[in-house]
């Protein structure tokens, strides 16, 4: 069996996170197949040992079932990155400089409350003592710089990027802080899809532990280049309870599964309604994001009630995460799922 056939091979294994393999990350360093011994020696600099740990499962599952390899011995040099780049950067793909972790909040379909888990959660993390960004990458329903109350407009610096307006002290983009007036921009196709990805290049952020990107509903053209252009390190799926809404949820964990971003876990919202009179009510089904996390294996991070001062502090611009968790529920909610996120991605 030649390197070069195994080589080919090892195309159908992705660096996580990517869509590109590992081949053409240039992270494949010597093939030999000797005496029935197939050895395969991967380089990887990287601080993440799950990177390592997957890509070798991923080139166990691609080359053990080869005809007449014999057995197969993947060997891994794990290498410390350097002058604190990141994997991404370091295997050659674009990371934001300066940003340490990316993480991704999508949802198959709209108005489940995406933006407003988004911007709850880059609160909640700033107020763990994260630095924190935001990215509102939604060219055609920005909402991040009404939910932060922000209508300052971003200038530029000396090398022509943006910079990010700041509030309650979190870093913000948004297309919205771009638009002259309310009226949606009008870009299609391959044109949204370079706009955007400009957009993500163009910010300077500065030092960031976590920049939390607000991806437009859907699981299209847009989604998958915002996920492919920039180093992701998981994403958050945010569903309503109501079949409608979990039939796209489970589009956009197999949209992520594809490009190998780690689903770091579902949030169910609007999941129920506490009435003054001590009654709850379940208006889009009970328990659907539940049945759901548990049935594509990912973890629930929280159940967040429809709630009116959710609503009402997202439209005044300041976010209801502001309220100290003691005195809010939903407040405590995007604390809990804060920890979580920064035990599971931690910066
Ligand atoms: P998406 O980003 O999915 O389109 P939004 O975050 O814009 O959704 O939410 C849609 C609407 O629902 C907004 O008016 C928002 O204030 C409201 N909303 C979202 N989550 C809740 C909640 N848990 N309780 C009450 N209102 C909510």
């Amino acid at each position: 069996m030649s390197p070069e056939f195994i080589k080919e091979a090892l195309r159908n294994v992705r660096y996580p996170g990517f869509s590109r393999d590992i081949v053409s990350f240039g992270l494949v360093k010597d093939i030999r197949h000797e005496n029935g011994i197939l050895t395969v020696r991967l380089e990887i600099a990287t601080k993440d040992p799950k990177i390592p740990e997957q890509i070798f499962k991923d080139c166990h599952a691609i080359l053990d079932p080869l005809p007449d390899v014999g057995t197969v011995k993947v060997e891994i040099d794990v290498k410390e990155p350097q002058g604190g780049a990141t994997a991404g950067e370091v295997a050659g793909k674009s990371s934001i400089p300066g940003v340490k972790r990316v993480i991704a909040i999508a949802s198959g379909k709209g108005g489940v409350g995406k933006s407003t888990v988004a911007a709850n959660l880059a609160v909640a993390l700033a107020k763990s003592g994260a630095k924190v960004g935001l990215c509102d990458c939604d060219l055609y329903g920005p909402s991040v710089a009404q939910m932060f109350g922000s209508h300052d407009r971003p200038m530029a610096n000396e090398n022509d990027e943006i910079i990010p307006v700041e509030a309650h002290g979190l870093k913000l983009m948004s297309m919205g802080f771009l638009l002259e007036d309310r009226s949606p921009v009008i870009v299609r196709g391959p044109m949204a899809t370079r706009y955007t990805q400009q957009f993500l290049r163009q910010v300077a952020w500065g030092n960031l532990d976590y920049l939390v990107l607000d991806l437009p509903p859907g699981t299209g053209d847009i989604q998958l280049t915002i996920v492919q252009t920039v180093a992701v390190d998981g994403a958050v799926i945010v569903t309503t309870p109501q079949e409608m809404a979990l039939i796209d949820a489970r589009k956009a964990v197999a949209m992520f599964a594809k490009v190998n971003v780690p689903i770091l876990g579902l949030i169910e919202n609007m999941a129920w309604f506490d009435c003054d009179h001590g009654q709850r009510y379940f208006l889009f089904g009970e328990g659907g994001g539940v049945r759901e996390a548990a049935a594509m294996n990912v973890p629930l991070l929280a159940r967040i009630p429809i709630d009116p001062q959710t609503r009402e502090r997202g439209d005044a611009g300041t976010p209801v995460a502001l309220i100290p968790p003691a005195e809010h529920p939903v407040s405590a909610a995007f604390r809990d799922v804060a920890a979580a996120l920064r035990t599971k991605v931690p910066s």
